[in-house]
């Protein structure tokens, strides 16, 4: 159930609802509107009287929500939620750019790479320091030694930083040097971890699990909200199907429905959507069109020399051209994207 305030209500008649709530075994989560203020209730509904919560001071309503997920869900907020990194922001008019490597492999690759797509108008590094590989014998990331490499290309360009967290113990390690923490796909549903960032209130990026359905990663979006975290992007970034030409099936169709669903904002990353670097612009842009709030795309100063996911990484060179097609295609969209006049100073046309 959500309890909508009126514009005017007071600090003591939102604790006084909230008490209330509590009073009769529910969960309160204010949520905070440009307007009003609405105070989401999780518990069971069957014997409350919504009537005897209407007649409470500073009451405007109070609304059932049927969905599983309430506090990530539209109804709950009807206005889009825009998650503020210091200055940097996901789900506003601007497409947000988050670009860098699969994984964190030298000083000289991650400050290089930095440098490079600030030039190009992106506002978040990403790199891996902790990898969720398929083999154990695969390069599993340089951990520690990576926040710390990750941190210092922070220092250096402003730039703001994404890198993934694989378990719950490791959320107060990597949490000391990122700017947004980000849950893999494998680990959707690792409950103890999503509790573990909800609690923490930094940001998150939360991948669609591989075989997720769309109910599904809005729940899991709902365990980080419901421990007092709002922002959370969610990330389409493919899922597994029988098509063996992709690495994945990037599901555009995922992102226009939970933009209906679901305030939140939502990222789309074709480089695992795909697996594929020759189809990472088609679907960059068809996810702005889409309804995406922003991209994850991984790129690489010598993708066919890196020690993850080199065949779906594109060089600079090939990230500068993706990015200056993008203008026009967010203007097409009603959005916005900056930085890429830059970009076609850079970059020949070809
Ligand atoms: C990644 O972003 O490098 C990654 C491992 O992604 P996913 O969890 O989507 O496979
Ligand atoms: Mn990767």
């Amino acid at each position: 159930m959500i309890v909508v305030m009126k514009s005017g209500a007071t600090e003591e008649q939102i604790k006084e609802v909230e008490n209330k709530l509590h009073e009769l075994g529910f969960r309160t989560q204010v949520i905070h509107g440009t307007d009003k203020r609405v105070i989401g209730a999780i518990g069971d509904k069957r014997h409350l009287n919504l009537r005897f919560i209407e007649l409470l001071p500073g009451v405007e309503r109070a609304i059932p929500i049927l969905r599983p997920f309430k506090l990530a869900s539209r109804e709950a907020r009807p206005e889009n939620t825009i998650v503020n990194i210091d200055g940097v922001t996901i789900g506003g008019p601007e497409i947000t750019v988050i670009a860098g490597p699969c994984a964190v492999e030298s000083r000289e690759q991650l400050l290089e790479t930095a440098r490079a797509i600030k030039s190009m108008g992106c506002k978040i590094l990403r790199g891996g320091a902790f990898k969720p590989r398929t083999s154990p014998y695969s390069f599993q990331g340089l951990e520690e030694e990576g926040l710390r490499l990750l941190a210092e290309a922070k220092e250096d360009t402003g730039l703001k930083i994404v890198t993934e967290v694989l378990d719950a113990q490791d959320v107060e390690l990597v949490s000391s040097y990122t700017d947004i923490m980000q849950v893999g796909a494998r680990n959707m549903q690792n409950f103890k971890l999503l509790k573990a960032l909800g609690r923490l209130g930094k940001p998150v990026v939360l991948k669609r699990g591989l075989s997720a359905t769309v109910e599904e990663w809005l729940m899991a979006a709902e365990y980080i909200m419901v421990e007092g975290n709002p922002n959370v992007i969610l990330c389409e970034r493919g899922i597994r199907t029988f098509e063996p030409y992709t690495r994945n099936t990037l599901d555009l169709s995922a992102v226009a429905l939970v933009k209906q669903l679901s305030h939140l904002p939502v990222i789309v990353d074709p480089s695992h959507g795909t697996g594929r670097r020759d189809l990472v612009s088609p679907m960059a842009k068809a996810a702005v069109v889409a309804g995406a709030d922003g991209l994850l795309i991984e790129a690489h100063i010598r993708p066919d020399e890196a020690l993850s996911d080199g065949a779906q990484s594109l060089d600079m060179e090939g990230l500068a051209r993706v990015l200056s097609e993008l203008e026009d295609v967010a203007r097409v969209a009603g959005r916005t994207f900056t930085g890429t006049g830059a970009l076609n100073r850079r970059v020949p046309s070809s």
